[in-house]
């Protein structure tokens, strides 16, 4: 599919908040280091960015992509059910850079490229976070039991959202396109 600049004549589309903040989440996981699928997040606060991330281990050691493996003979930090993961995953990330610049999150949102795994749901909460957008889902069996009791408990809400195609075909000529220049 080709990405085109929208004619002067169409009347501008805007991305909604949550498809602007997801487009950002989207944009960090294209900094990712590991070998395991990209994710990125924000935090948001007001509309306004707090934090970012995305999935890759710990600042100082080597990146799982500049290596070739995860693990020798991994291809992913996720591949192995005993070998714990290398990496920081996004959401966790975000909140290690929110705490290590001093920033609040209380009260504030985050959006994920994917569904928080619990371990990184667990910390979203008791940073203060109570609301989640989700851009693909993660989580099922008894992973998504322990989910849907938080969620029942009333300690967090998670919404699965999605770009619409015609803001990400306007996002995708930004990106492929010099932005600020006169329409023609
Ligand atoms: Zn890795
Ligand atoms: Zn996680």
């Amino acid at each position: 599919m080709q990405a085109t600049t929208p004619k002067s004549s169409e009347a501008p589309i805007r991305p909604t908040w949550d498809e602007y903040f997801m487009m950002l989440a989207k944009l960090a996981a294209t900094r990712s280091t590991c070998l395991a699928f990209p994710v990125g997040a924000v935090i948001v606060k007001d509309k306004q960015v707090l934090a970012t991330g995305y999935n890759g281990p710990p600042a100082g050691s080597p990146h799982c992509t500049s290596q070739g493996y995860c693990y020798p003979g991994l291809s992913s930090c996720d591949a192995s059910k005993y070998m714990p993961s290398r990496a920081v995953h996004a959401e966790a990330n975000a909140l290690a850079q929110a705490a290590k610049h001093g920033i609040a999150t209380a009260g504030a949102r985050i959006y994920v490229t994917l569904e928080p795994c619990l371990s990184c749901l667990k910390l979203v909460i008791s940073a203060g976070i109570r609301e989640v957008f989700y851009e693909t889902p993660f989580n099922s069996g008894e992973s998504a039991f322990i989910r849907n009791s938080f969620i029942a408990e009333g300690l967090v809400s998670l919404k699965q959202i999605q770009i619409s195609e015609a803001i990400a075909q306007k996002a995708a000529a930004f990106l492929l396109n010099p932005t600020s220049v006169k329409p023609r």
